[in-house]
């Protein structure tokens, strides 16, 4: 079953991302179905996974070739995001979603030593990337963030604890947001890049017990005394982290939104196959008038979810993706596939409720997209603003 918008392929689309879309799919049957449930079991994606992704090319791909990238864009990422949702499983799509923020915050402000350092490890899968806003005290409000970075003899000193960081036990390069002035000075927060593998000063916590995303290192961090060279400083230079989490914040934003649909899509074709199947009062479920409606819908969703999500792409190669447009595709993406796959699963009747059906692991899955990156009702409060700065 095609999606209908697919007849007119996005302006971006070439023989290249059909052949990347293909081997994204071909990873999500291969390499992520055969391994989701050790996954989840383990709570965590394996480090030779990450690796394999890699030499498949299937990591970095908006990254200059010069720094072991692709050398291609965000629609080269848009089509991978496509391809490993043929997966049901969550762990490693939100896993790479952060590595590859983390990849372009050192793109984007790195030092040319710090891109030289780390975009190569990042491409080939030798390190995987973390990034730590959130505190137990601070996540939607930033500026309330608790953990301190302070120089002394020309080394910064962290102290402070986060939470709910993804890839966790994985990372091999950790992004951390620290205040480097007093509280409430927006010009006060830094980002330092480290190698967390047995840094002195930095514990990782235990693995968050999640309602979802089980196959996800999610935990807490801990700093205490941990040293840091001047040389860590995204950028180089202090108190430009906020400015930095703001450029990349709609990045992030724009590649759930991509996420999201592209999961939509899958869950929409599992639920139209199972209607097929199942039988009952001696007809397929999906004969009933009922959810023939419900499926039209749901198709009708995904089909918009799909063009906006390919209008935001176009978007950012043109260097125009804004942070109400990024916050628009946000919200009402992540917020219309929490709607559908609840529909969807209510498709399978109890079957939906079972761990061993993809669609139950899709819906706890699915939950955390209207928290993460940005709450959605933050994402709103943007548009709002956005919309009465350009009244
Ligand atoms: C599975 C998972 C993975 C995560 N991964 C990472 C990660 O890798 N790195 C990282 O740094 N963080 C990560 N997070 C943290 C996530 O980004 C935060 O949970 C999120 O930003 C919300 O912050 P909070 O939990 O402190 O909620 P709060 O800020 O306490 O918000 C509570 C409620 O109040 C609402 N609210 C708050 N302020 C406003 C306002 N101004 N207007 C209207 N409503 C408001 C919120 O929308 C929410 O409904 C992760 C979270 C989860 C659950």
């Amino acid at each position: 079953m095609h999606n209908p918008a697919e007849a007119v392929p996005p302006p971006w689309m070439t023989a290249d991302h059909t052949a990347l879309f293909d081997a994204a799919a071909r990873f999500a049957r291969e390499v992520i179905a055969p391994n989701e449930e050790r996954w989840r079991r383990e709570h965590r994606v394996d480090l030779a996974t990450w690796r394999k992704a890699g030499d498949l090319g299937l990591l970095a791909t908006d990254i200059p070739a010069e720094y072991g990238g692709a050398g291609g864009d965000f629609s080269h990422e848009a089509v991978i995001y496509r391809g490993m949702a043929q997966a049901a499983d969550s762990g490693f799509l939100v896993g790479r979603g952060v590595h590859s923020i983390v990849a372009g915050y050192v793109m984007e402000h790195g030092t040319p030593a710090q891109k030289s350092e780390w975009l190569p490890r990042l491409a080939s899968g030798e390190s995987v990337g973390a990034i730590a806003m959130t505190e137990p005290g601070a996540g939607s409000d930033l500026k309330g963030m608790a953990t301190r970075a302070e120089l002394r003899d020309g080394r910064y000193v962290l102290q402070g604890a986060k939470t709910y960081i993804s890839n966790a036990l994985n990372m091999g390069l950790l992004i951390v947001a620290a205040r480097t002035q007093g509280p409430g000075s927006a010009g006060g927060i830094t980002l330092f890049l480290l190698d967390p593998r047995g840094m002195p000063g930095l514990t990782v916590g235990r693995v968050l017990d999640k309602m979802g995303l089980h196959s996800q290192d999610t935990c807490e961090l801990f700093f205490e005394d941990c040293r840091l060279d001047a040389d860590a400083v995204l950028g180089g230079e202090p108190g430009r982290g906020l400015h930095q989490l703001m450029g990349q914040l709609p990045v992030e934003r724009s590649i759930l939104g991509v996420t999201a649909a592209a999961q939509m899509a899958h869950a929409v074709r599992l639920t139209y196959a199972y209607a097929r199947e199942r039988k009952a009062f001696g007809q397929a479920v999906g004969q009933f008038q009922h959810i023939r409606f419900r499926m039209a819908e749901l198709l009708t969703r995904s089909a918009a979810a799909t063009v906006f999500m390919d209008h935001v792409v176009q978007m950012r190669l043109l260097g125009k993706l804004d942070a109400a447009t990024a916050s628009m595709a946000k919200w009402w993406v992540t917020d219309t596939y929490c709607n559908v796959v609840d529909e969807c699963l209510q498709v399978f009747g109890g079957a939906g409720y079972m761990n061993e059906y993809p669609i139950a692991r899709m819906y706890a899955d699915a939950r955390v997209m209207k928290i993460f990156a940005g709450t959605n009702e933050i994402m709103k409060e943007l548009i709002a603003r956005w919309a009465d700065a350009s009244a």
